[in-house]
């Protein structure tokens, strides 16, 4: 249960004052809906107000703060024009201040003729006259209640900055004093302010950088702690220790040799999946690194030694990839692999259900319909998740408490995170590596285009597909919307259609799950030579014979789902291209980010650089990250503060593993802060 002290912190924004239903579409846009959120809605940047008395000395577009005497009204023709009032400063200079959509009384009321007022907003020239828009009107005595420093903030249609410092304000009061939850010496240390008062600082003044960490560090150490407590709940928790004898993994014919990396990752699980706690391990690999090869070992180690295991895919696509790959991989074997997904209905649903709780099923793949409730396994033993970026730590968990004695996990993912942000999103597991790539890989050339030669890219498409190649062709992101995606998915399939007829193929998010695998499965056929997409083949779709992709919009990707995207090709016997097409006005960040793209195909690499590149933002990408975007820190402050959270929360736990002391319930309310009330939960009787 949420401390009581946080409640009011909790309380919905639509109680505020003034929060009408004109507001609930630019609020919710903006994901602010609580107390908290809006708390937490810290401004982005901040301007200087000019503080003067003389109009003629201001500059037009910053913020003023003046005394002025309004001497009259200019009530306007239509209902639609604004209302003005004619303003003087004491030399005689003249500035209007303009309302729009009011009547025409409340500004009236709020400046009567000849009083002299205070006033700031910011000063613009409209024609050879200067207004200001919606200014804050003050008695001129309280003209030193306005900071000297106005914040602004993140804002959607419909709200303005003004709007937003009254709710911010009104969020803050809200605030309370809060325990404190960082260990003293380091608080000393770091000279931080209490919860409350940074939070009021940084809104008061965006460019606190002291005040700010502070926050941050919280959000860091909430998330630390959250993993701990998932490791710590894991540890308690008995699994099945699995030793496989050998024998099915022996039968495997592959045309290959395992690489180095394949070798040590798989060892390090066949260790841990020995071992009565459950595993808890990352497999991190590039794509293209052989991953899946490693987590068919892994399942067949858990099917030798009588126990089943479950591989869970993010995507239908996906699942239905990884199935057949299996399949193949293991054929001739005497093992039983079935497929479930939420498409799966009915009597073939029944069946796959039966075999998993009699046990004739060994291997199940799937999406996270596998582990819904209806869902029995007769000995679940190992559970494998590829990209683990689609899913949260609240589902890994879930996850684990599926059997009476937990399975192993395994999370595999092909985003090539730096190790801060190992720690921030897998902080309690542990991390295999595969930094080998399979020999013989065919080289990727990346080229970089402005769009506006889009004739030119057509043209070497037409060429690619004639010399019997296929290609994907990925459609821009649009908006964080998956409507817009498709519509621009839609529009270009159709301009291609225009030049290619039925060679042109469709998939985005949106379409129907049979309509999606048909697609797909033309392509993969070759009975479609160029696939038009959506991000939906971001992750793991395997074409060997495409060697092309073409990413519209690329300067809008972040750096590491373009690499992912670009690993969709070199994955067949010809050299491969990625043409990243950009948009003409380039700022300097998207012009290094999309040359390191061309310069590196280290996807390490690049998600450490990209982690530079970006002042703010995150490297995982909304997109992909589930639950991973903080809200308040950012990467440098990740990176800054990772290790020393990280260390507190490990300390933490172990003096005080319930968080019973005074110091552990403050840390409680840390973690319901930063709403990790899964973690909590974990808490023998929390
Ligand atoms: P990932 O999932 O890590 O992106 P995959 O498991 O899909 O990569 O493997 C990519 C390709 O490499 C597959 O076609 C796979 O058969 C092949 N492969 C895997 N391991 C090896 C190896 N040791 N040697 C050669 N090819 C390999
Ligand atoms: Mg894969």
């Amino acid at each position: 249960m949420r401390p009581d002290i946080l409640n009011p912190l909790f309380a919905e924004i639509s109680l505020f004052k003034g929060i009408g239903p004109a507001l609930a579409r630019p609020l919710e846009r903006l994901g602010l809906a609580r107390a908290v959120d809006v708390a937490f809605h810290l401004p982005v940047s901040w301007v200087d107000r000019h503080l003067t008395d003389r109009l003629d000395m201001a500059d037009a577009g910053r913020v003023v703060g003046i005394e002025l005497t309004p001497v009259d009204y200019r009530a306007s023709g239509s209902a639609r024009a604004p209302f003005r009032v004619d303003m003087v400063d004491r030399y005689g200079n003249h500035v209007a201040l303009v309302y729009f959509g009011k009547n025409s009384g409340w500004p009236r009321k709020l400046l009567p003729l000849n009083e002299p007022k205070y006033i700031s907003g910011k000063l613009e020239a409209y024609g050879d006259t200067l207004q200001i828009v919606h200014p804050d009107v003050l008695a001129p005595d309280e003209a030193n209640t306005l900071p000297a420093r106005e914040s602004v903030y993140g804002l959607s249609e419909g709200l303005t900055n003004n709007r937003m410092r009254d709710i911010v304000a009104q969020a803050l009061s809200r605030a309370p004093e809060l325990p404190e939850w960082i260990e003293p010496s380091l608080l000393a240390r770091k000279d931080w302010p209490a919860w409350r008062e940074a939070l009021a600082r940084v809104h008061a003044d965006p460019s606190d950088a002291m005040a700010r960490a502070r926050l941050a560090y919280d959000e860091i150490f909430a998330g630390q702690l959250a993993l701990m407590l998932v490791r710590q709940s894991s540890r308690r928790r008995r699994g099945v220790p699995i030793q496989g004898d050998g024998r099915l993994r022996a039968m495997l014919k592959l045309p290959f040799a395992p690489t180095g990396a394949q070798r040590r990752a798989f060892g390090e699980i066949e260790g841990d999946m020995a071992q009565g706690t459950p595993m808890l391990r990352l497999l991190q690999g590039d794509v293209g690194s052989g991953k899946t090869l490693v987590a068919l070992m892994a399942l067949l180690n858990a099917v030798e030694a009588g126990m089943q295991g479950a591989m869970l895919a993010p995507t239908e696509i996906l699942a239905r990839q990884h199935y057949e790959t299996l399949r193949k991989m293991a054929s001739g074997l005497p093992v039983e692999i079935a497929i479930l997904t939420g498409r799966d209905k009915g009597k073939v649903r029944e069946a796959t259900l039966m075999g998993l709780a009699d046990g004739s099923i060994d291997i199940l793949v799937g999406t996270h319909a596998i582990f819904q409730e209806a869902v029995q396994y007769k000995a679940l033993g190992l559970a494998v998740i590829d990209e683990q970026h689609r899913f949260g730590v609240a589902q890994r968990m879930m996850l684990a408490s599926k059997a009476e004695r937990s399975p192993h996990l395994l999370v595999m993912t092909a985003t090539p995170i730096p190790r801060t942000l190992t720690l921030t999103y897998y902080g309690e597991m542990e991390v295999s590596r595969l930094d080998e790539m399979p020999p013989g890989r065919q080289p990727i050339q990346t080229l970089v285009m402005a769009a506006s030669r889009l004739d030119e890219v057509v043209e070497a498409l037409a060429r690619h597909v004639e010399g019997g190649g296929q290609a994907y062709w990925v459609c821009p992101l649009v908006e964080e919307s998956e409507t817009s995606d498709q519509a621009a998915a839609e529009m270009r399939a159709e301009t291609l259609r225009e030049r290619f007829g039925n060679r042109v193929g469709l998939v985005h998010g949106r379409m129907k799950g049979p309509d999606k695998d048909a697609a797909m499965a033309a392509f993969a056929a070759n009975r479609t030579q160029i696939l038009v997409a959506t991000t939906v083949i971001e992750v793991g779709v395997d074409v060997p014979n495409s060697s092309l992709i073409i990413i519209e919009g690329a300067d809008r990707f972040g750096l590491a789902q373009l690499h992912q995207l670009r690993g969709r090709v070199g994955r067949g016997d010809k050299p491969s291209t990625c043409l990243l097409l950009r948009g003409n006005a380039l700022g300097e960040t998207s012009r290094a980010r999309l040359a390191l793209m061309r310069e590196t195909n280290d996807g390490f690499r690049i998600a450490e650089e990209d982690l530079k590149l970006r002042g703010a933002g995150e490297v995982l990408g909304t997109r992909q990250s589930g639950e991973a975007a903080l809200k308040v820190a950012s990467p440098e402050h990740v990176a800054a503060l990772v290790d020393s959270a990280r260390d507190d929360a490990h300390l933490l736990i172990e003096r005080d593993g319930g968080l019973d002391s005074a110091r552990g319930q403050a840390a409680r309310v840390c973690l319901y802060l930063f709403e990790k009330d899964a973690a909590v939960g974990l808490l023998r009787g929390g």
